[in-house]
C-alpha cells in the first residue's frame, strides 16, 4: 500500500487535568471519507485539531507527506494549513461583513490571488454547491444549509488536499444535512480530496468508506464484522 497522506501516532493530549487524547492514532490516504465517531467529550474533536496542525500533541506525531506536523513552528505549520488543508466546522463560521463570493474566495485572496480570478473561482464553487444565488448576500441573510454549502465552497476553492469536517451537519435539519453532505463527499471525490469527518450521527457517517472509533481519548478502526455488516 502506498503511503498514507497524513498519520497521526500515539496521540497525547490534555488540558489542565482533562485527558483528551490518551493514545490515539489515524491514518487517511488520498481520496477517502472517514468518519471519527464516538460519544461526546470522547476526544473526538481533539483528535482533529491535532491532526490538522491547529493543536500540538503533548506526545504523539503527525505526520503529513513526510513532514513532520507536530514538531514544526508555527508559521510553517500555519502556512501549511492555509495551503494543504481546508476545514468546514458545525457553525460555518463564515465572516459577516463579507459576501458570501468574498468569504468563499478569501483563502485565494489570503495565499496572494487578485481578486478578479480569485472572484470567478469562488462563483464556480458556489455553482457547484448550487448555491450560486448566495453570492451577493451576507451570511446573515442566507438559510442555515445554504450558509453550510458556502462554507463548503471555501473549504474546497483552495484545492485542498485534505478537508477537516467537524460535526458540519450538526446544525441542520436532515434534508439540508444530506444536500451539503452529499456536495461534500462529491467535491471532494472529482478533486481526490481526503476527507476526515467527525460526527456522532450515524446517518452522516453513512457518507464514509471507512470509520474510526474513539472512545476515552483512544481510536480503533470499526471493523465490519463488529458492525454486523458481514455475514
Ligand atoms: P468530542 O469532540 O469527542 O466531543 P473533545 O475532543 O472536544 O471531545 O473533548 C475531549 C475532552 O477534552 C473533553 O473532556 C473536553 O471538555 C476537553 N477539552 C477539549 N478542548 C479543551 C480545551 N480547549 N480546554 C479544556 N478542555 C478541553
Amino acid at each position: 500500500m502506498t503511503d498514507p497522506l497524513l498519520r497521526g501516532t500515539d496521540l497525547r493530549k490534555s488540558f489542565g487535568p482533562t485527558v483528551a487524547l490518551t493514545g490515539a492514532g489515524l491514518a487517511l490516504w488520498p481520496g477517502e471519507v472517514v468518519a471519527v465517531m464516538g460519544p461526546s467529550g470522547s476526544g473526538k474533536s481533539t483528535l482533529l485539531h491535532c491532526l490538522a496542525g491547529i493543536v500540538q500533541p503533548d506526545a504523539g506525531t503527525v505526520v503529513y507527506r513526510g513532514e513532520v506536523l507536530s514538531s514544526m513552528p508555527d508559521g510553517p505549520r500555519s502556512a501549511l494549513r492555509r495551503s494543504e488543508f481546508g476545514f468546514v466546522f458545525q457553525f460555518g463560521q463564515l465572516v459577516p461583513e463579507l459576501t458570501c463570493l468574498e468569504n468563499v474566495a478569501l483563502p485565494l485572496r489570503l495565499s496572494g490571488q487578485r481578486r478578479r480570478p480569485a472572484e470567478r473561482l469562488a462563483r464556480d464553487w458556489l455553482a457547484r454547491l448550487e448555491v450560486d444565488d448566495a453570492a451577493d448576500k451576507r451570511p446573515g441573510d442566507v438559510s442555515g444549509g445554504q450558509g453550510q454549502r458556502v462554507a463548503v465552497a471555501r473549504a474546497l476553492v483552495a484545492s485542498p488536499k485534505v478537508i477537516f469536517a467537524d460535526e458540519p451537519t450538526g446544525a441542520l435539519d436532515s434534508f439540508n444535512g444530506e444536500r451539503v453532505m452529499t456536495l461534500l463527499v462529491d467535491a471532494a471525490k472529482r478533486t481526490n480530496a481526503a476527507v476526515l469527518l467527525v460526527t456522532h450521527e450515524p446517518r452522516v457517517a453513512a457518507y464514509s468508506d471507512r470509520e474510526v472509533i474513539v472512545r476515552d481519548g483512544k481510536s480503533r478502526q470499526l471493523d465490519l464484522e463488529e458492525a454486523g455488516l458481514t455475514g
